[in-house]
């Protein structure tokens, strides 16, 4: 039998906001590299760390290689940085308490369980699953509505919460459900699309 609603949570400036940590973690890579001298620099590479240390944010189309290094100290070294969206964590929990279930759905990796877990229960975040995946093949859009559509069959009613506008458009266009609401989070703002 289906189980009645769930609520299914991005982690990054969803729940908690990780620019300041991606700041950090930018500058440090980027440090490294210019001591390192290596005269095969990647020029790309450096004004995109540049980018990520002005704007704390991962500019399109990043080195992939380097782009586990940058995540890893953002998010292990820098843990510390990351800060709660608290009205979110209130709602959601309020959420709980009314009987849904809260499933956190995040692209971070199945290497970051650790540190995402610790900081979910630091902040008393009564979930009840963490999803991440188990590789990085897919895109993240793709890898979140695969795992969407498994949710799907298992409960009557989701509700998505997630900051980035175009994930939720891409979930929406190529899905042929009816049982979702989608919410695009932008701080305490919330708006249903
Ligand atoms: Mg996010």
């Amino acid at each position: 039998m289906k189980k009645l609603s769930a609520i299914v949570s991005d982690f990054d400036d969803t729940i908690f906001f990780n620019k300041k940590a991606l700041i950090h973690a930018a500058k440090d890579l980027y440090d490294n590299l210019i001591k390192s001298k290596d005269t095969s620099q990647d020029y790309k590479l450096l004004s995109d760390l540049e980018i990520t240390m002005e704007e704390g944010k991962v500019a399109k189309g990043f080195n992939k290689k380097w782009k586990t290094d940058l995540y890893t100290l953002a998010y292990v070294k820098y843990c510390e940085e990351l800060y709660p969206n608290k009205p979110l964590i209130n709602y959601l929990n309020e959420c709980v308490k009314q009987g849904s279930e809260l499933i956190i759905l995040s692209a971070r990796g199945e290497e970051f369980r650790k540190e995402t877990e610790e900081l979910l229960n630091a902040y008393n975040l009564n979930y009840k699953l963490v999803i991440l995946p188990k590789n990085h093949e897919l895109k993240d859009e793709e890898w979140k509505l695969l795992e969407i559509k498994k949710l799907s069959d298992k409960y009557n009613h989701l509700s998505l919460f997630e900051d980035k506008e175009e994930n939720i458009r891409y979930i929406l266009n190529n899905l042929d459900i009816n049982n979702i609401e989608c919410y695009l989070v932008n701080h305490s703002f919330i708006t249903k699309m």
